[in-house]
């Protein structure tokens, strides 16, 4: 086994010796801990059938661990002075490729086609703090062949991921990833584990993707319109929330009407609804604007 680039020495000396200087825009902050690297290949499952897709690899220390494990790694990074610093580190292993890109303009679906034939992927990554939400929901909402998605991020993103109605973290995103997904909390990662330390804690969270979506409903676009739409004005009722940000052309009494044809009291709040709801809510907006 190479030596592990994620001690904390090694990694200052490849720094150091690279003139490598963290950009805080980048949202980098590297591992430094072989046990926290281990134990995410290791919850992600890979084994050397998988195909893994990493975002961000930094100097390459969670990448040597995937590679260990996994049949084949293709990281994409965007900084390129990290490119000839990751040739260097990552020389050792021949199962791994760089794309120098963004991963948010990165056709992942040509890769998924040219790297695994098509077939289903991991994404595995010590995630850009800045860019999580975007990244996920780009993942998510293509419907891209992936597995599973093991990511770090900021402790508090995973607990809003997990969410449940009424509680404070529930949001558009807690509602997305339980759409889409099983998630399950893998472990807590404090700031000493990363070189900057970042203020927070972190968490890995495993995302499970379903072969089918946990609800259905009669028009995915409108269901998401809805959520961003209930929780857009966090105090506000769910009526407020469609009759100012909805722009679907109906009158405050037309979208009581609707609210309360499901049951429901008119003064709800988005905050309260879960997936179910919501793909109710989805049905009678869509009979509504189209019946
Ligand atoms: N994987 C490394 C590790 O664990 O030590 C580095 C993780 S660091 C938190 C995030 C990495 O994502 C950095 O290398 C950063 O340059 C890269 N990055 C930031 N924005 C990106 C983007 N839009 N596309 C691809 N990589 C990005």
């Amino acid at each position: 086994m190479a030596e592990r680039i994620s001690t904390p020495s090694r990694t200052r000396e490849i720094i150091e010796a690279n003139g490598f200087a963290f950009k805080k825009n980048f949202g980098q902050n590297f591992l430094i801990d072989s046990n926290v690297l281990d134990n995410i290949a290791e919850c992600a499952e890979i084994t050397k059938e998988d195909c893994v897709l990493e975002v961000g690899p930094g100097i390459g220390s969670l990448t040597q661990v995937l590679a260990e494990y996994a049949g084949k790694v293709v990281a994409v990074e965007i900084d390129k002075t990290l490119i000839p610093i990751l040739s260097n580190t990552l020389a050792d292993c021949d199962n791994v490729e760089i794309l120098n890109q963004d991963i948010l303009k990165t056709d992942v679906q040509a890769i998924i086609d040219e790297k695994n034939n098509g077939k289903p992927i991991k994404v595995v990554a010590n995630l850009p703090y800045y860019i999580t939400t975007p990244i996920l929901m780009d993942l998510l909402e293509k419907g891209y062949p992936v597995d599973t998605i093991t990511v770090m991020v900021q402790k508090e993103v995973a607990e809003r991921m997990q969410a449940q109605p009424k509680n404070k973290e529930y949001g558009a995103l807690s509602v997305a990833v339980q759409y889409y997904c099983d998630a399950n909390l893998d472990m807590i990662v404090p700031p000493a584990c990363f070189m900057p330390r970042p203020k927070i804690d972190s968490a890995v969270i495993t995302l499970k993707v379903l072969p089918e979506r946990k609800v259905q409903t009669k028009d995915e676009k409108l269901f998401f319109h809805l959520v961003k739409c209930a929780f857009g004005q966090r105090r506000k009722t769910l009526l407020n929330g469609l009759f100012n940000l909805g722009e679907f052309g109906l009158s405050k009494d037309e979208l009581t009407a609707v609210i309360e044809s499901l049951g429901w009291d008119s003064r709800v709040r988005g905050e309260t609804l879960g997936l179910q709801e919501f793909a109710q809510l989805t049905d009678a907006m869509y009979d509504k604007l189209h019946g």
